[in-house]
């Protein structure tokens, strides 16, 4: 039997796609216009409330000050009547439970009156607490299913939003969600409880610069790398489908070595994505600000600009999924997986963070002369001394089973933390152990050599890509962040650890100055001490190098390669007293996080483990199999015909041995799942790490091999080549 008949049609991908409005009319958009069009934002509230209600809603917004009940009803009231007056049917109270994902369930605002009719209502109890039947979330033993009560919260300080649909829209009240007996069972209240502490202590150490300050607020903007690949491949291939990456596939014979992608002109069909899903942003009143080609084929990024970190993690939640919603108009699947494609860059978030005030000073400025800025140079230490003292969280807070494909793969910051400082603030602080910081190394202009061209100022340090935590001109940028992973524990950290770090610092320095030295010089020791324990976590050189592996072992910093040896560390007595002191997690709902984690983690890998097999064994197995039979007839006839019939006897020989392969490793796959019987969580998900990636590893090396011996005609699964390249 023989078949040329391939089983989808590659041209097709790029043929059949259209762009959703096909009409020949650009449509134009009026940014100012449509921004911030379906969130109720302050200005409608402002609008709508009685002058002294929005007085008082405004202290909750700005100031965190506790909110009351008439101010709940009247807010109801305005957000009801803005949201039908935009169509909307149905409110849902939308949380972010700690599966990474959001939740929803939505309530219809219809309430029948006497003379059979409706109404729409909405009270203010309906706005403030919610109660969903929440026992399906992970709650990692906080919650038995015999108490199933959880309850979402309104939060005031992140606006309401309108989710469109061709065919209706309904209203979201962002949320925290709870269990029964207050324990945080989601991503925001933990976000929202660490920039409490934040804005505590930094309100603090502001004191001592005489700098009075309403409210401190860590700022937030993220880079979302993502891939976009064509939906015909995506569904016919099982592994995007359950796991978001290739389990399976060979490397194509050209991949980013080119350098041809990053930067490059955004093919016609991708910028019409593009376009429409910012629409959609900005509708949100999500500010996106750029948007370009990455480096791998096929992969792309989309950045806004900064915001509080409460709104900017919600905003990043509503991306992610208006990226991924967008795609499908287009005929796309936009995969936000760490790693689709093995042997082609992953992808990332770099989550940019600084500290702001909220009359919109950005305590992380160094200005023109940092060396002088000691209000700076205080900020700045704490981090340094954060960083360094937590580098266990920080590591935890971006650990997964997605991320552990990219970290240290030369294509992302290693496994090890560290902080990149660059030339200026290397040289000030150098002077700052070494006796006191007297200048600062100034950029200059860059000539380009030819009178035509601007000179430019240049910036006084460089950039490096290779860093996990870099002070890049403003903020820092922790760059190890997962394309996919939810940015609310990263937030967490940052915002827990550096506060800590305040607090110890205004500590010491309050003491001082007690004693009666003056602040200045107080001041001084503080920083000066502070950096020189802590100094050994700055390092601004090649941070995918294997000497830096070295150093940083030698200078004692931790390397924790993947997710199951950094996660335990999260339970560690030191973390549970930070968390403890700042009332950001207690010793429960940390103990339920590390849990729940060590348990996606291992469900992930099992679906990964699962699908590798059966992919293996119904789609690949038989495809070489259908191979085979042709070959061994042909060796037969050609041998008949008199003919020497080596080419044909090779070729059948080849895939014979790739298919005893898989058929052995597909063995020691199954052997090893049996075995996995620790009863604890951690324990499995660190047997299923240790010993089934290596033998998925096996089945894929098998697989891959194949790939390149069999009829492409027979190959039942689209090929890196087609999933890359078609657009
Ligand atoms: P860079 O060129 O260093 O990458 P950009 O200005 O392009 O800097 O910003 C990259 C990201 O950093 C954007 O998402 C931006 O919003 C964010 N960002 C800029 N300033 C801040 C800040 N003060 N706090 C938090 N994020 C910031
Ligand atoms: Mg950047």
């Amino acid at each position: 039997m023989t078949k040329l008949m391939r089983r989808y049609d590659p041209l097709a991908a790029a043929r059949n796609w259209s762009p959703k409005s096909n009409g020949s009319e650009r449509e134009s958009m009026n940014i100012t216009e449509i921004f911030g069009e379906n969130t109720f934002q302050q200005e409608d509230l402002e609008e709508r409330l009685p002058q002294a209600i929005w007085k008082d809603l405004e202290k909750t917004i700005e100031e965190g000050e506790q909110l009351n009940s008439e101010v709940a009803d009247a807010v109801a009231v305005a957000m009801k009547d803005w949201a039908t007056e935009k169509g909307a049917t149905h409110f849902t109270h939308w949380f972010q439970p700690l599966t990474g994902l959001t939740a929803e369930k939505h309530d219809s605002f219809i309430t029948p009156n006497q003379g059979g009719g409706a109404i729409a209502e909405f009270s203010g109890s309906d706005l403030i607490q919610g109660e969903p039947d929440a026992s399906s979330f992970p709650s990692g033993g906080l919650r038995q299913t015999f108490e199933a009560r959880g309850y979402t919260a309104w939060d005031p300080t992140s606006p309401a939003f309108i989710m469109e649909n061709d065919n209706g829209c309904y209203l979201c009240i962002p949320t925290a969600f709870a269990s029964w007996s207050g324990e945080a069972l989601d991503h925001k209240t933990p976000i929202l409880r660490s920039n409490e502490t934040l804005d505590k202590q930094a309100k603090r150490a502001l004191k001592l610069f005489d700098v009075d300050a309403k409210r401190v607020s860590s700022t937030v903007g993220c880079e979302q790398e993502y891939f976009l690949i064509d939906q015909e491949f995506f569904y016919r291939r099982p592994d995007l489908m359950t796991s978001g990456r290739t389990l399976v596939g060979a490397k194509p014979p050209r991949g980013q070595e080119l350098d041809d992608h990053y930067f490059g002109t955004i093919q016609e069909r991708v910028l019409s994505f593009m376009l429409d899903a910012e629409k959609e942003l900005y509708k949100l009143g999500i500010p996106v600000k750029t948007r370009h080609n990455e480096v791998a084929p096929g992969q792309f990024e989309i950045a806004p600009i900064f915001e509080r970190c409460n709104i900017a993690a919600d905003h990043q939640q509503l991306m992610m999924i208006t990226l991924k919603r967008i795609a499908r108009n287009y005929g796309f699947e936009c995969l936000l997986h760490e790693k689709p494609f093995d042997g082609v860059n992953g992808s990332g978030k770099h989550l940019n963070w600084s500290l702001s005030t909220s009359e919109g000073m950005n305590l992380l400025e160094p200005g023109d002369n940092p060396h002088d800025n000691m209000q700076f140079l205080f900020f700045f230490t704490a981090i340094l001394k954060a960083v360094y003292e937590h580098q266990d969280l920080l590591r935890i807070s971006i650990a997964h089973a997605g991320n552990d494909h990219r970290l240290g793969a030369n294509e992302a910051p290693p496994a090890i933390i560290s902080a990149y400082i660059g030339d200026q603030l290397a040289d000030v602080i150098d002077q700052l152990l070494n006796g006191g910081a007297k200048k600062s190394k100034q950029g200059g202009l860059l000539g380009l050599g030819t009178p035509v061209l601007p000179s430019l100022p240049k910036h006084a340090g460089d950039r490096n890509r290779t860093s996990p935590f870099a002070f890049t001109g403003n903020k820092f940028e922790f760059r190890a962040v997962g394309s996919s992973q939810s940015i609310s524990f990263p937030i967490v950290v940052l915002n827990t650890i550096v506060a800590d770090a305040i607090d110890q610092l205004c500590t010491d320095l309050e003491e001082k100055v007690e004693n009666g030295e003056s602040l200045e010089e107080s001041l001084g020791e503080v920083i000066r001490e502070a950096l020189s324990d802590s100094e050994d976590i700055i390092f601004n050189g090649d941070g995918y190098s294997e000497e830096w592996e070295k150093e940083a072992e030698e200078r004692g910093l931790l390397n924790l390669p993947t997710t199951m040896d950094a996660l335990p560390k999260l339970t560690d007595d030191k973390n549970i007293d930070l968390f403890e002191k700042h009332q950001v997690l207690n010793k429960r709902e940390i103990h339920s996080r590390q849990e729940i984690w060590a348990e996606q983690y291992l469900t992930t890998l099992n679906i990964e483990a699962d699908t590798t097999e059966s992919m293996a064994k119904t789609m690949i197995y038989p495809a070489a199999v259908r191979y085979m039979n042709e070959l061994a007839d042909n060796v037969e006839r050609i041998d008949g015909l008199g003919l020497e019939n080596r080419g044909s006897m090779e070729m059948l020989k080849k895939v014979n041995n790739g298919l005893n392969d898989l058929n052995d490793a597909l063995e020691e796959l199954r052997e090893i799942v049996l075995h996995s019987d620790d009863e604890s969580i951690l324990g499995n998900a660190a047997y299923v790490k240790d010993n089934v990636r290596p033998a998925m590893t096996k089945i894929r090396d098998s697989v891959d091999y194949l790939e390149r011996h069999v009829a492409d005609d027979y190959w039942p699964l689209p090929i890196y080549r087609e999933m890359l390249f078609v657009k």
